[in-house]
Formats: C-alpha cells, sequence, structure tokens
C-alpha cells in the first residue's frame, strides 16, 4: 500500500511516514488503562499536569457519550475538551472548523505532541483527500478536521456512517448564528448530524457571548439535551488601557518602548491609508512592522501575515480584515489608534492577545473626533431606523468604557453578563485612582457658548470663543462680541477639549451629522443648563499611568528576565525555535510556547526527566528537541 499524502504538517513526510513514526514513538496506547485515561493523556502528549477550568468535567462528560455546548474566552482551553475524548473514545474524532487556516494551525500543534490528527478540505486534491479518509477508515486517526461543506456531502455522511466515530465537535460554533457577523450558511445543514448520528456525542464550542447566539446554537443544531459549560468571560491576563488622544503616534511610541520592544503586537487603524501610514511611519522608527488590509495584493497579504506568525516580535498594523483565523498565542499587545465600533468588536480584538495566559496589554487611544466620526458613520449609512438605533446604543456603551472613571474589566464583564468583583487590580483605573471635578459651571458655560454662537460650531471655534481669543474666524462671525467670548480662560484649550468630549459622551450635547461636525443642543443639555444636575467630570491623563505600587504579577506567571543573563538565555531559546520551525516550515510557537520556554529559563532541567516535567513539553517534543534544548542550557551554563 501507498499512500501518497504530503500535506506539510512540519516535517515534511508523508502521512503514512507519519503515521508509523507515531506508533513507534508513542508505545502502546497503554494509557487507555490507567485509573486516570484524561490525566494520563494531557500529562503524557500535552505535557500539563492539570485541568483547567470546567475542561475536566467536560471532558468526562463527553467520555460517558454526553453532548455538550461548551462557552469559554478566547484561549480558555476549549481544544482540548474534544481532542482529549476524541483520543480516548473508540473511533475518530470529526472535528468542524470553518478556516483552512485554523485546520491547518490545530493539526500541525496536534501533531507536534504526536497525536493523530489530519485535516480534509478544499486546498487538497481529490487523492489526498481519499488517503486520509483511507487512513480514517483504519482507524489511523483520533481525530480529522473538516469543513463544513465537506461533512455535509453525501457522500461524506455515507462514508462517515460506515466507521466508528468518537464525537463531532463543532468549533466556532457561533458561525451558526444568522444574526452575528460570522456567519456560515453551511454550518445550518450541520443539523444532520444529529439525525444521521443519534449515538456520536456532539459538541459546540464558542467564545462568543451573546444569549441569543447560545440559544441558535441549540436550536441549530439540536442540542436540546446537551449539557452547557459556560464559562465567565474574562482574560485576566489582559490589562485594558485607555488614554485620552493627544498625538496619538506618540503615545503609541512611549507604550510600546515602555512595555512591549520585541514583543509580537497588533495595532489596529480604521482605514487602509492609515494602516499603511503608521506601518511606514514605526517602521521608520526601528519597529518591525508590516501593513495589513484587504486592500493589498493577495501575495504581500499572505506574505506579511506569514512573517507575524513565524517570526518573533512583528508588529502587525491592520484593519480588522486581520484576526479571524490568527491564532498566534504569543501576541502580547494590541493596540488601537481608532475607536472600534462596539464592546463586541473591541473585546474580540482584544481578545486576539495574550492567548497564552501570560501578562498582556490592551492599548486604546480615544477622542472627541472618535466619537463624532463613529455617531456620523452610523448616521450616514443607508441602515433602517431601528438597525441605526443598535449601532447607537453598541457605541453608547463603548464611549461609556472610555470615559468610566471606575474598573474597565467590570464594566466589560458586565456588559456581556458576567458578575464581576468592583475592582480588578489589572487595568488603568484600578492600578491609579482616576481625579474628578465637579463640572457643572464649566458645562453651563460650554452650552451656553454653543447656544449664543448658534449650534452650528465645531469644538475649535467654541474654544477659542471661551478663551477669548480672536481669530479670524471669531471676527468674522462676530463672535467677540457674544457674552461668553473670553468667560472660559480659568480653563485651557485642552481642559475644554475634555469637557466638550465628556458632554459630547454623555449626550449632553448632538453633533451635527450633516456637517462638518457642529454641536448643537439637546432635550439633556437642559437641565444642566437651568442648575437642576450635576455633573462630574474626569481628569483626563494623557500619558498611561504608572503601575500602582504593589500590584503584584499573576500567581503562576513565570517572572520576567529582560535585562538579566537569563534574558539572554530566552532569546537563545526562542531563536532555537525560530531555528527548528524553519526547518520545517512551521511557526515557531508550534515548538515550545512562550510560557514553556520561560518556564525552562526558570528551571534551567538539566535532564531529559526533568525537562519533561515542564508545562507544554509532552513525550514527543522531549523526543523531538529535549538533546537541542538541553544542549542550549549547558552551553549557557558553561559561559557563566
Ligand atoms: P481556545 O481554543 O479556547 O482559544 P486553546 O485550546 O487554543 O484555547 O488553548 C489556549 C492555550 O492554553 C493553549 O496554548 C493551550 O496549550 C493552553 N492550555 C489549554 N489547556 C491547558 C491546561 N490544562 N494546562 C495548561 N495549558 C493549557
Ligand atoms: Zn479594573
Amino acid at each position: 500500500m501507498t499512500l501518497a499524502y504530503s500535506v506539510n504538517f512540519g516535517g515534511g513526510e508523508t502521512f503514512y511516514d507519519w503515521m508509523v513514526q507515531t506508533i513507534v514513538v508513542n508505545g502502546p496506547m497503554d494509557f487507555l488503562t490507567d485509573s486516570d485515561p484524561a490525566m494520563a493523556v494531557l500529562r503524557r502528549y500535552f505535557g500539563f499536569d492539570g485541568f483547567r477550568g470546567f475542561q475536566r468535567e467536560i471532558i468526562d462528560h463527553v467520555l460517558q457519550g454526553g453532548d455538550a455546548v461548551v462557552l469559554m474566552p478566547t484561549g480558555g482551553g476549549k481544544s482540548l475538551c474534544f481532542q482529549i475524548p476524541a483520543i480516548l473514545r473508540h473511533g475518530v474524532g470529526i472535528v468542524v472548523s470553518p478556516l483552512i487556516a485554523l485546520m491547518q494551525n490545530q493539526v500541525g500543534a496536534l501533531r507536534q505532541n504526536g497525536i493523530r490528527a489530519a485535516f480534509i478540505n478544499s486546498s487538497m486534491t481529490w487523492q489526498e483527500s481519499m488517503s486520509v479518509a483511507e487512513g480514517a477508515k483504519r482507524g489511523q486517526l483520533d481525530l480529522l478536521y473538516m469543513a463544513p461543506e465537506r461533512i455535509l456531502t453525501l457522500g461524506a455522511l455515507d462514508w462517515l456512517s460506515r466507521m466508528p466515530l468518537a464525537l463531532f465537535a463543532i468549533d466556532e460554533a457561533h458561525c451558526v448564528s444568522q444574526w452575528g457577523h460570522d456567519f456560515r450558511p453551511d454550518y445550518l445543514g450541520l443539523t444532520v448530524l444529529a439525525e444521521r448520528f443519534p449515538d456520536v456525542p456532539r459538541v459546540a464550542l464558542t467564545a462568543t457571548a451573546d444569549p441569543l447566539t447560545r440559544t441558535e446554537i441549540v436550536k441549530r443544531l439540536r442540542l436540546d439535551r446537551a449539557r452547557s459549560f459556560i464559562a465567565g468571560f474574562d482574560r485576566p491576563n489582559i490589562r485594558y488601557h485607555i488614554t485620552i488622544k493627544n498625538n496619538p503616534r506618540r503615545q503609541l511610541l512611549s507604550f510600546l518602548q515602555r512595555e512591549h520592544r520585541g514583543d509580537a503586537g497588533i495595532v489596529y487603524c480604521l482605514s487602509r491609508a492609515k494602516v499603511e501610514e503608521t506601518a511606514e511611519w514605526l517602521a521608520g522608527e526601528g519597529w518591525n512592522a508590516l501593513p495589513y488590509h484587504a486592500g493589498l495584493h493577495n501575495d504581500l497579504r499572505r506574505h506579511n501575515q506569514n512573517r507575524f506568525l513565524y517570526e518573533n516580535g512583528i508588529i502587525m498594523v491592520a484593519t480588522i480584515a486581520f484576526g479571524m483565523g490568527i491564532d498566534k498565542p504569543d501576541v502580547r499587545f494590541v493596540a488601537h489608534l481608532d475607536l472600534p465600533k462596539s464592546m463586541e468588536a473591541y473585546y474580540q480584538e482584544t481578545g486576539r492577545a495574550g492567548r497564552d495566559g501570560l501578562p498582556a496589554n490592551a492599548f486604546l487611544t480615544y477622542g472627541l473626533e472618535d466619537v463624532v466620526l463613529l455617531r456620523q458613520f452610523i448616521e450616514k449609512s443607508s441602515a433602517e431606523a431601528q438597525i441605526k438605533r443598535i449601532e447607537h446604543r453598541k457605541l453608547e456603551s463603548l464611549i461609556g468604557l472610555c470615559e468610566t472613571g471606575s474598573c474597565r474589566r467590570r464594566l466589560l464583564l458586565r456588559y456581556f453578563g458576567d458578575h464581576p468583583p468592583e475592582t480588578c487590580n489589572n487595568c488603568d483605573n484600578c492600578l491609579s485612582h482616576v481625579e474628578t471635578w465637579d463640572g457643572l459651571e464649566a458645562a453651563q458655560k460650554a452650552l451656553s457658548c454653543v447656544y449664543r454662537t448658534d449650534q452650528r460650531f465645531g469644538v475649535v471655534h467654541l474654544i477659542d470663543v471661551l478663551t477669548g481669543k480672536k481669530t479670524e474666524k471669531v471676527l468674522s462671525f462676530g463672535h467677540h462680541k457674544v457674552s461668553t467670548f473670553g468667560i472660559g480662560k480659568e480653563l485651557s484649550a485642552s481642559q475644554w477639549r475634555s469637557v466638550f468630549r465628556q458632554l459630547v459622551a454623555g449626550n449632553y450635547l448632538e453633533v451635527d451629522t450633516e456637517g462638518h461636525g457642529g454641536l448643537r443642543l439637546c432635550e439633556a443639555s437642559r437641565p444642566l443648563l437651568r442648575g437642576e444636575k450635576s455633573i462630574v467630570f474626569r481628569k483626563d491623563t494623557v500619558s498611561p499611568k504608572k503601575q500602582a505600587k504593589g500590584n503584584k504579577p499573576r500567581e503562576g506567571v513565570p517572572p520576567s528576565f529582560s535585562g538579566s543573563g537569563k534574558g539572554r538565555l530566552l532569546e537563545t531559546l526562542r531563536a532555537m525555535c525560530v531555528e527548528v520551525a524553519k526547518e520545517q516550515d512551521i511557526p515557531p510557537y508550534f515548538i515550545f510556547h512562550e510560557a514553556t520556554l520561560k518556564e525552562i529559563v526558570a528551571f534551567m532541567p538539566t535532564t531529559l526527566e526533568e525537562l519533561g516535567k515542564i508545562h507544554g513539553v509532552g513525550m514527543r517534543k522531549l523526543k523531538n528537541y529535549g538533546e537541542r534544548v538541553l544542549r542550549v542550557i549547558a552551553d549557557f551554563q558553561a559561559q557563566l
């Protein structure tokens, strides 16, 4: 028998070679007789020594044949919830995955761990697909990833019904929801799985939060009898910073210099032009920055994406076209130079940072112009009134997040239905107290200035009038003669900007959506003008605050080694991963994750046995890379 199948999973071997090697390396499946087989698989293949959150419960439930709906945040560890039952149950586990990139990533990573996994998708020839199918039928696979449209063909359904199946895992299950932005019509067809395979457990997994989507998943995938496992949405390792825009480039630069030298990260911008300008400017400042947006030529886009995945420390400057399907675990920061459209978008985009659980930053600069621009976008769009109302509401929640003086994480999580504590100690507001001031008098001056100048001017002009500047425009409109001219000299122009921003954000002033962002009064302005309502403003800080004293790193997070001798060892190990990965044409995090490298540096193992105890070093990786790692450590020690 020849199985001519070579898709690059790392190693360049054919499917058959690889299979033989795996069986030899892994030895007999003796974990099946272990008193705790799931734990044995976790240790042996993945190199971890404990389950996280609901993983244990989900795995046990599915092992017993139960259906499950799993909702966990990004980086929560959803994959193990179906991978381990698929390895342990009789037959092959079929994983429905919407994107080729996601499949290739997961299969590549599984195979690095010595797990018998493969995929069938449209990038393969019929013959290649057939050889994988053949392998599955012979019981040579534990996990088979397939695109939904493949599974739904009659031929595939027949073929699947003739072999033992461990389970169906429906990844990114929110793609079934017609209301969400990732809707995939093919996912609707997956209803057939319940009909054709009533005895095979089905697990639907997603990181998308809202109850409507959850109901859709249960209904469309016929999961009425499934147990739901809903984890909180918190990403405790992500630190949120939101600062007021005041020369955003300089703000970004100082954020990068302070916290992210040499790190991989994403900088999101609203427009393609801004992506290109920002990438070019960052590169000019000596950073490893590349652009990514839908308007770039396909080849260049792919090239830039690959560099981001395969090299260390690349900054991707991108529109939101970049992100879905990127599950690079060591993205250390996500920065937004423009305000996203909603809390959902913000949470999804920032969620791409720190999938590996190590500390990561979400950084956003925000200003009045963002609010004006996005409100205008919504108003000018051709959407129905009801849709516009929803979009406005979503934007308002995000503006609330930017303006709040209390814990940002709490606000975010409450928005998604969680019940977080009052403070998180890992957002800018928690780490340093936000000062506020009584703003009624300033608000009244600002509002009456809007009124006296006929409710059609933008902030710059209004501030000139308030601070008594006789500009050409002020003189030409005769605004040096209005009663509010020069009544606001006690505040600086930037303080007035802050007042106007907070009035607009709080909907005490309306933005003219037709013209050039002129401001006008609205219902909510009246009680303020009449002094019937009080208002408190936050004092803006334009540079991110210093970390509060006593803010300890999260437990379990290895220390930072920058600047020390051990920092050099970490660098050498990273470089080793890049080199090994290059030989196999795979991303370096397939070899070892950053968290694993840091643990190696912290413990400096000197034998294979010691190295095998490090988290993330399973049996297969120990065999393939163990000697090389030990050599790096020995060389390092010799130089001390
Ligand atoms: P998700 O699909 O939910 O975004 P993944 O399954 O990709 O998350 O897991 C996120 C990261 O957490 C991966 O790097 C994975 O290796 C790691 N991980 C998952 N479960 C455990 C565990 N029990 N112990 C240690 N690390 C884990
Ligand atoms: Zn907080």
